[in-house]
């Protein structure tokens, strides 16, 4: 068992006295319009002179920007999270070159919520109370979990939700050990129906309550839709949608670290589909929104517990069809659609039947293990029987 530095995030609920909540949402108003002061800039640069501007050129806008008058206000605020703010945007256009993510958008403007960032240098840390830059108390923190002994945060994110709850998140470096090695591989496929499948056969579906509490959103989006924009009521109606969101949310993030913690510890392989979220998500319905949104966290929770834990995650080929192939023989059948539950297969002398999805798991796996083999060059180290 070897044991590896990680960075871990902890986060909790704040209370924040209505100053130092003034003060927040003051940073948080002042890192969104560096941030979208800074695409633009970039933006226009790039398509008018064709040129690139780095990180390093936008921190110096930003000197350039606090020296006017009518953005002296920037000065009020901690100098950190409009810088890291320019760096979260150096990170959306790396992505984007890598191809990993779409373009940079500008941050919208909202009631509540918003996030500032702040490193080592914008806080104070002693004896478990943290002070942030430009505030004279410390934050008011409800510790809901331990955080390891001796433990001190390189970052600290303070946060915002559209419901106006406040959060806020330490990130520690911490020792890991990692899982002593298992035989178990698995295969899971993403489903609408139900919200995994496993290749085992197993079906998970999704947290107790969640159609009472879509149908709750349902209502609050209504309930919305009949008040008038930028009203009093609009306001409170809108809260309170964000307050059913971010119940969902929760449910939903409990249950998908409960899982990803069960299949790493259970499985040495994973294998998972490269599924296209973003394609995904051009439907409108809800249950499927949030089906998508969930497959996402649960593929980046998959992977950093993966990596924590020395699992080997392999990500497959979208594009294989593997819900059109015989798990049992390989034949690929022409079409596959989606209201059809059971593959049969339509090889006689094959004929094997199973349901849709636990076929289409069990051919992610196939696959997962066959590009394992490829990556090591030296056989599949796991073989499940
Ligand atoms: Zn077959």
């Amino acid at each position: 068992m070897s044991v590896q530095a990680r960075h871990r995030a902890y986060r909790f609920r704040c209370y924040p006295t209505s100053e130092q909540a003034e003060q927040l949402a003051r940073t948080f108003g002042c890192a969104r319009l560096v941030y979208n002061k800074a695409l633009d800039y970039r933006h226009k640069a790039y398509f008018r002179r064709r040129e690139s501007v780095t990180y390093n050129q936008t921190s110096k806008m930003l000197t350039v920007w606090k020296r006017r008058k009518d953005l002296a206000f920037l000065n009020e605020v901690s100098s950190v999270p409009l810088q890291q703010a320019l760096r979260h945007l150096q990170k959306g256009y790396s992505t984007f070159f890598k191809g990993q993510t779409d373009y940079p958008r500008f941050k919208k403007k909202r009631v509540l919520s918003g996030s500032a960032e702040y490193t080592r240098s914008a806080f104070t840390w002693s004896r478990g109370q943290l002070t942030l830059a430009k505030q004279t108390e410390p934050l008011k923190i409800r510790w809901s979990r331990r955080l390891p002994v001796d433990a001190v945060p390189s970052t600290v994110t303070v946060s915002r939700d559209a419901a106006g709850r406040w959060f806020v998140s330490l990130l520690i470096e911490e020792d890991i050990p990692t899982l002593p090695e298992r035989e178990g591989a698995v295969g899971i496929d993403a489903g609408i129906t139900s919200l995994l499948t496993l290749s085992t056969g197993e079906k998970i579906t999704n947290p107790r309550h969640e159609r009472a509490d879509r149908d709750r959103i349902r209502k609050r989006q209504k309930d919305l839709s009949r008040k008038r924009k930028g009203s009093a009521n609009y306001r409170k109606a809108q809260i309170k949608l964000a307050r059913a969101h971010a119940r969902v949310a929760d449910r939903r993030a409990d249950h998908l670290h409960k899982l990803t913690t069960r299949l790493v510890r259970e499985n040495q392989t994973i294998a998972v589909e490269n599924l296209n979220v973003r394609g995904m998500l051009a439907g409108h319905m809800l249950a499927r929104a949030i089906a998508d949104a969930s497959w996402s966290s649960f593929r980046s929770i998959l992977e950093y517990k993966a990596d924590w834990y020395g699992r080997d995650l392999i990500v497959v080929d979208r594009f294989l069809p593997t819900s059109k192939t015989c798990s049992a023989c390989g034949t690929l059948i022409e079409s596959m659609p989606l209201t059809q539950r059971t593959f049969i297969c339509p090889d006689t002398e094959c004929g094997h039947t199973e349901d849709r999805d636990v076929n289409a798991a069990k051919n992610i796996l196939a696959a997962g293990l066959v590009e394992s083999r490829n990556a090591c060059g030296d056989g599949v180290r796991h073989d499940p029987s």
